[in-house]
């Protein structure tokens, strides 16, 4: 019988392969972990619990579940354009399986190595089952992109397309049937296995007047930034990416909806003053990254106003919110 410190020796004090970044004066084993924070950097930290049947199903695969779980709170530093470094993990499981927790640790620990962070510490617990991260970063000195700063006129961008993930989630739930196997492979992986967009988070430090990552839905989350920054913003729907499969798949009026209500796509929506929209573009096609101006601040009112081939359209808006499911 595996016992729990058995499941931390095992599966969690892993040794990283790589060299990562920056290494733990003290990391799993003692009672806390000793951090050195560079000089001239800040620290960042974000934590996050994903909870069985709120967050995930409770047949999720172990696979998935490690790369959903670990990839959602980085995309919480790359919103706040910092670099990961470490991470903490309080895990809950109902019982020690062994088989499941192979699985996720070596999932987990592939992700660690390809991001070079190191696990320094966490909680193992008995219960139902429910994981909960903190992820931290270093940004330099005052460099951190924050909610709050978007200006008149200053053009909102996104990493990526929207609404793919909600169409795998529909999938799961089996709200919805495709019966292409590349599309259906497509949404669930877009759901289950998200991309932090921590380069560009990183990149866009010195040129985005605030930033944010897209985990309840367009609409939700720029409305975030509206709302701290005191200002409203004009959509053009057409100029949002999308998917080739989304738009195979799903109707014109659904996507639109599902791609600004739709949440978990995890790409990073940001602002920028158009005087650097230059440096950005330079910046991005220097670092190989793509990112699409959908709209524009506008400060004379506080809503989103969504148009649609420069005519302004009303969308059913679901704001995606665990408490009102
Ligand atoms: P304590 O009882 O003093 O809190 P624990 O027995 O819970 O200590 O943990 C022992 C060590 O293992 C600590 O360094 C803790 O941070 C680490 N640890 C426990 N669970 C995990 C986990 N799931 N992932 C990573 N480290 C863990
Ligand atoms: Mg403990």
């Amino acid at each position: 019988m595996y016992t729990e410190f058995d499941v931390i020796k095992y599966f969690f004090n892993k040794k990283n392969k790589k060299n990562i970044r920056y290494t733990a004066n003290i990391g799993i084993g003692d009672d806390g972990a000793v951090l050195t924070i560079p000089k001239k950097q800040q620290l960042v930290v974000t934590t996050d619990s994903l909870v069985e049947n709120t967050h995930f199903f409770s047949n999720i695969k172990p696979e998935y579940l490690a790369h959903k779980s670990l990839c959602v709170n980085l995309s919480d530093l790359a919103a706040m354009g910092a670099h990961p470094t470490w991470i903490s993990l309080a895990i809950t499981l109902p019982k020690i399986n062994h088989i499941w927790l192979k699985k996720f640790s070596n999932t987990l620990f592939k992700l660690l190595n390809f991001y070079k962070i190191q696990l320094i510490g966490g909680d193992t617990t008995k219960g139902p089952m429910s994981l909960t991260y903190t992820a931290y970063g270093f940004v330099p000195y005052g460099k951190a992109l924050t909610r709050s700063g978007a200006m008149h006129n200053d053009k909102i961008y996104i990493t990526g397309p929207l609404g793919d993930s909600a169409v795998g989630l529909l999938l799961l739930d089996k709200k919805i049937y495709i019966k292409n196997k590349h599309d259906y492979n497509f949404f669930i992986k877009k759901h289950l296995k998200p991309d932090p967009k921590i380069l560009h988070g990183i990149i866009i430090r010195s040129i985005a007047s605030s930033n944010i990552d897209i985990s309840d839905g367009l609409y939700s989350d720029l409305s975030h930034i509206l709302n701290k920054s005191n200002c409203g913003a004009e959509i053009q729907l057409d100029l949002i990416p999308l998917s080739k499969s989304i738009k195979k798949q799903i109707s014109k009026k659904n996507i639109f909806e599902l791609a600004v209500s739709g949440g978990e796509d995890y790409e990073l929506c940001f602002t920028v003053p158009k005087k650097k929209q230059k440096k950005l573009e330079i910046l991005l096609k220097k670092n190989n990254l793509k990112a699409f101006c959908i709209g524009k601040i506008n400060k004379n009112f506080r809503t989103i106003k969504f148009f649609y081939k420069k005519k302004q359209l009303l969308l059913n808006i679901n704001k995606f919110e665990h408490f009102n499911q």
